[in-house]
C-alpha cells in the first residue's frame, strides 16, 4: 500500500486502512499552548470529504502543503483524490 508523508506534520501514513478502507490524513492540532488552546499548524492538510457544491461532487478540505511519495514515487497523492479530482473536473466541463 502507498506511503505518503504529509509535508505540514510531517507524519506518514498509508492511503487505505488495513481493512481495506480509504484513509483520509488530517494533520493533528499542534501542543496547547499555555492557555489550553491546540492551534491549528500553518498549511494543515485535511484530506476529509468538504461540503457539497451544489451538484458537484466536494474535495478534500484543503490540500494544505501537500504530501510526498514516499513508497510509490509515481504517485502524486493518494490515488483515491486524484480519480477526485478528475471526477470533479469532468463534472465542471459539463455545467
Ligand atoms: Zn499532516
Amino acid at each position: 500500500m502507498p506511503i505518503f508523508r504529509c509535508n505540514a506534520c510531517k507524519g506518514t501514513y498509508s492511503d487505505t486502512l488495513r481493512d481495506g478502507t480509504v484513509y483520509m490524513h488530517a494533520c493533528p492540532p499542534l501542543p496547547p499552548d499555555e492557555r489550553g488552546i491546540e492551534p491549528e499548524r500553518e498549511n494543515k492538510r485535511d484530506e476529509t470529504i468538504g461540503t457539497a457544491r451544489g451538484n458537484l461532487t466536494p474535495g478534500i478540505r484543503s490540500e494544505g502543503a501537500g504530501v510526498t511519495p514516499v513508497s510509490h514515487k509515481q504517485l502524486s497523492e493518494p490515488a483515491w483524490i486524484t480519480r477526485l479530482k478528475k471526477q470533479i473536473a469532468k463534472e465542471e466541463e459539463e455545467q
